[in-house]
Order: structure tokens, then C-alpha cells, then sequence
């Protein structure tokens, strides 16, 4: 029978409960047990898709092709594990699925109300996941705060999936903030003790308190709080700031967490091994060398925009013994200010990653450009790929205004142009070129010595390629098209043969790349960096 952990929020956003939800998952594998992970998001949209990543991060997409929210990147790269579809639960999913269902009569006689309808489908759609995937231990993570009025309908549902499952089976860790005070130097107590009042106003009570702060909880802090939000002291967890974001496993697994949560839902370990992930973490401690990645995008204010790539750069990093320093550059001060290209002048590589849209897009092809003029190794993924070859087009191939027709419908030279089966796409939401697809590398290319074979599977989203019609033009003067999908119809990889790292890909390697076990193109990549310092 499938045991639950479920772990809700408290005090504020971005307190990193994604994080904390995937490493209890890491932990809990650690002892031998098998881990699922699913997510609820208290908004509206049915899915994250449509979401800008100014507001809401990155959108990650998984092998079947769903657009997720960024917490589905943690789980991904913690557990080592691929997700689906049917991991995340939304407000919008949830209302679809019910009103559906009272077109079709199923509630006839009915008056349809949040409760029981919509908890019980918020119930039924969790079970559904233990049912079918029958893991040891599912996490369900809920977005958003305890508070939040959107939020209230999948916490009464959990409430209920206690009650009927029993204390020994579902479990309750809140995630909440400790700040402390500059002036006084002391952690402060009272915003957790009120979020767990506020739960406790609903019915639940946390089992587990995991406290983020900027230094260890102090025991006194720790008595304080299991006083007053009713949980033993040993319950009261520290997740203090480390240097990197994959030493919270060991600081959390050292105070007993995992045997603490064992216990409560009456569980026995099969194992218990972190030495893995220990000396990984010992190893990226102490980097010998240090390379500079130019990253040139539209987000770049917010670093969730690009987590998922940053991650990828350190992964590879770590694997090479180098830390990456990543150097933002904001495509539009470029754009703007085209002069400002020379700030590339300092850095060991440049990646131009995925983006939709006009503004910053000539930006991204100066930095292609410099990239491309001064042999400074290059990624480009997606945008960044249909980009190369737009500067490839226009300053090697002389065709004056070339352009993709997402940013100019009217260029001359259109080498970039809208997938063939997108032209009938009304709808935007969830319908791109999404998810896991096989592609075809040519032996005897950059590609093919990257990736050591000539059948591989990596994740897209996009609605935009390389325009078959121009393809001779560019093989003419040099330019490499070394992976292909849909029977060839696809351009995936394109390279330059004579640089010293020019590569770019119409995919996302970024969401294949582990801590442990990186994306080989970004390996490549970096590894191209560092040995031009
Ligand atoms: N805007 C481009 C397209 O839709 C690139 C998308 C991306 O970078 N993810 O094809």
C-alpha cells in the first residue's frame, strides 16, 4: 500500500519547498524505498504553458510531452526519475475534468459544489497516481502558501484523504521561514507559529516542521516552535542556506529525517545509501578550475527563468572539475545598445537558450555573431538554434534580412518558418512540438563524437524550424546539419565544422541533464570552454 507525504507551505513563496519536496524524496529512495512525485498547483491555467517566465520561472517539459511547472526540474534532477503528465494537478485540470463530467450527466440529480465534487476528484486524481505507479512513498507537493484562498479546496482534500487513509499512512510536513532579525540577531518564531495556525484552522495538523533560515536553528528556536505548533522537538527540522542547493540531502538526512518519517508512517528501510551523493558533494566543494558562461537572454532578472540551463552548466561543470560562472547578458540592453557586445569579450562560451519573440532577438544574434567571429565556443538550444542559423544566413550567406517568420512574417529569406502541421494550430495552449523525440545523428559529425551514437531522445518545444527549402544554401557554405528526426524533415543539430565549438540544437538537452549524470552536449560544451582558458 502506497503511503503519503504530503507538504504544504508556509509564511511565503519561494521559500524553496520544491526543492525540500524532492530532497525528501531523495532521501526516502536512499533507504531502499521507490518515490513518486506529484505536484498541485492552486491556479487556474490547466497547465503552466502559457505562463511568462517572468512571473511564474521556467517551463519545464517532461518525456510525454507536458509542460510543467520548474519544481518538476528538482524532482527530475534529484531523484534521477522521469515524470508525466499525470503529476501535476491544477485547479483548471481539476474544473475541466469535473464540468466535463457534469455535461455528460454523470452527477445527475446533483447539485455539483466543491465539496465533495471537486476534493473528490482532487482525491480520486491523486489515488489514480498510487494506483497505477504503486510506489512505496508518493509526495504531493501543493503550490502556493496556506492562506491563500485558491489553495483551500486541495488542503480540505487532503484533510480527507487522512481521515480515511489513517495517521500511519499520510503524513503532514509544513515548509515555513525562520527569519532573522539583523538587529537583534534573533530567529524568529511567530510567522511559523501563525501558518500553523492557519492550518490547524483547517483541520491539519503538520507532523513534520522544516524551518528555512539563513543560519541552523538554534535549540532554543526549536523548542519555541514544537511548544507552540504542537510537534515534538524532534520534529522541528534546520534547512539552513548552503553554498549549493544539492548539500540540503545530506544536512537534512544528518538530523534524522528520513528515519524520523520512516518511523511516523511506520516504514522500514531497505538500505540506507547517500555515499553516492556524499562524495559527489564532497567533489563539488572543491573545484580546481573555474570557466565563464555568457548566458544571453530576455529573463535573465529572474534566475528561475533559466534555472534548468543553469543546472545543466553546473552539472556538466562538476563532472569536468570546473565550476561555472555564469555571466547574464540581457539580449535587449544588446539590442539596444549593440556596442555592448563586447561585454562577451570576457567569457569562455556563450549559450543563447530557448525564447519566443521579436524583442532581445537581435540581440541574441550580435552575441551569435561574436560567438561565431571570434572562436569563442558556442551553444544555442531552440531559439538559440533557429537563431545561428538566421546570423548564419544573413553575414555568411549574404542573404540580407533573413529571418524566422515568428519574428519578421514578411522577411525575404524566410530560413526559419513555421512547422508544417502548426500552420492549423488555433489553440495555443499545450499544442507545440512537444516532449521526447527520437532523433538521427550522422555518423562522422560534432554529434555524433558528443553523444557516442547515432540514435538518441531529447525533449522539444517549438513551433518554428529550419525552412527544408534553404537547406543546400547552408550545407554550400559549410554548415552542418548532423541530427535529423521525422524521417529526416527535421533539422535537430547544426554545427560548424573549423570553429572550435559551434553547436546548437532545435531540443532541450537541458531537461535530460542530472547532477551525476550530465547532458553530453553541455558537457561538451564547457569542456570547450575550459580548455580555451
Ligand atoms: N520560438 C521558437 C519556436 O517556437 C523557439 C521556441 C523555444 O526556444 N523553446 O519555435
Amino acid at each position: 500500500m502506497t503511503k503519503y507525504v504530503i507538504i504544504t507551505g508556509g509564511v511565503l513563496s519561494g521559500l524553496g519547498k520544491g526543492v525540500t519536496t524532492a530532497v525528501l524524496g531523495l532521501i526516502l529512495k536512499s533507504r531502499g524505498l521507490s518515490v513518486d512525485i506529484c505536484k498541485i498547483d492552486p491556479y487556474l491555467n490547466v497547465d503552466p504553458g502559457l505562463m511568462n517566465p517572468y512571473q511564474h520561472g521556467e517551463v519545464w517539459v517532461t518525456k510525454d510531452g507536458y509542460e510543467a511547472d520548474l519544481d518538476f526540474g528538482h524532482y527530475e534532477r534529484f531523484l534521477d526519475i522521469e515524470l508525466g503528465r499525470d503529476h501535476n494537478i491544477t485547479t483548471g485540470r481539476i474544473y475541466l475534468e469535473v464540468l466535463e463530467k457534469e455535461r455528460k450527466g454523470e452527477y445527475l440529480g446533483q447539485t455539483v459544489q466543491v465539496i465533495p465534487h471537486i476534493t473528490d476528484e482532487v482525491k480520486r486524481q491523486i489515488q489514480e497516481i498510487a494506483r497505477i505507479n504503486h510506489p512505496d512513498v508518493l509526495l504531493v507537493e501543493i503550490g502556493g502558501t496556506t492562506g491563500d484562498i485558491e489553495g483551500m479546496p486541495f488542503l480540505e482534500a487532503l484533510r480527507q484523504l487522512r481521515m480515511e487513509n489513517g495517521r500511519e499512512n499520510v503524513l503532514f510536513v509544513h515548509v515555513t521561514l525562520v527569519p532573522t532579525l539583523d538587529v537583534v540577531g534573533e530567529q524568529k518564531t511567530k510567522p511559523t507559529q501563525h501558518s500553523v495556525k492557519e492550518l490547524r484552522a483547517i483541520g491539519i495538523q503538520p507532523d513534520i516542521i522544516v524551518c528555512r533560515t539563513t543560519t541552523p536553528l538554534l535549540p532554543e528556536t526549536k523548542a519555541k516552535l514544537s511548544l507552540f505548533c504542537d510537534v515534538g522537538k524532534l520534529d522541528v527540522f534546520s534547512n539552513h542556506d548552503v553554498e549549493s542547493v544539492y548539500e540540503v540531502p545530506l544536512i537534512l538526512d544528518e538530523q534524522g529525517l528520513g528515519d524520523n518519517i520512516l518511523g511516523k508512517l511506520n516504514l522500514r528501510e531497505k538500505g540506507h545509501d547517500l555515499k553516492e551523493w556524499r562524495r559527489f558533494v564532497k567533489r563539488i566543494k572543491s573545484l580546481k578550475g573555474e570557466v565563464k558562461i555568457a548566458v544571453v537572454g530576455k529573463y535573465t532578472d529572474l534566475k528561475d527563468s533559466y534555472i534548468s540551463i543553469a543546472e545543466a552548466l553546473k552539472h556538466a561543470g562538476y563532472a569536468l572539475n570546473h565550476a561555472v560562472q555564469i555571466k547574464w547578458v540581457e539580449s535587449i540592453d544588446l539590442e539596444d545598445d549593440p556596442g555592448k557586445v563586447e561585454l562577451l569579450g570576457d567569457v569562455d562560451g556563450i549559450l543563447v537558450p530557448g525564447g519566443f519573440g521579436v524583442r532581445g532577438s537581435e540581440g541574441k544574434i550580435l552575441a551569435i555573431r561574436y560567438a561565431r567571429e571570434h572562436g569563442i565556443p558556442y551553444l544555442g538550444i531552440c531559439f538559440g538554434f533557429q537563431l545561428a542559423a538566421v546570423e548564419f544566413a544573413r553575414n555568411v550567406l549574404g542573404l540580407t534580412g533573413a529571418n524566422s517568420t515568428e519574428l519578421d512574417p514578411d522577411t525575404p529569406y524566410p530560413v526559419i518558418d513555421i512547422l508544417p502541421e502548426q500552420k492549423k494550430v488555433k489553440q495555443m495552449g499545450g499544442t507545440m512540438r512537444l516532449g521526447e523525440i527520437e532523433l538521427e545523428i550522422k555518423e562522422g559529425t560534432m554529434a555524433h563524437r558528443i553523444y557516442g551514437k547515432t540514435r538518441i531522445g531529447e525533449r522539444h518545444r517549438h513551433r518554428f524550424e529550419v525552412n527544408p527549402a534553404f537547406i543546400e544554401d547552408f550545407e554550400s557554405q559549410g554548415m552542418i546539419f548532423s541530427a535529423k528526426s521525422d524521417g529526416n524533415r527535421r533539422m535537430e543539430i547544426l554545427e560548424i565544422p573549423g570553429h572550435p565549438h559551434f553547436i546548437a540544437t532545435q531540443f532541450h538537452p537541458e531537461f535530460k541533464s542530472r547532477p551525476l549524470r550530465p547532458s553530453p552536449v553541455f558537457h561538451s560544451f564547457v569542456k570547450a570552454a575550459a580548455e580555451r582558458k
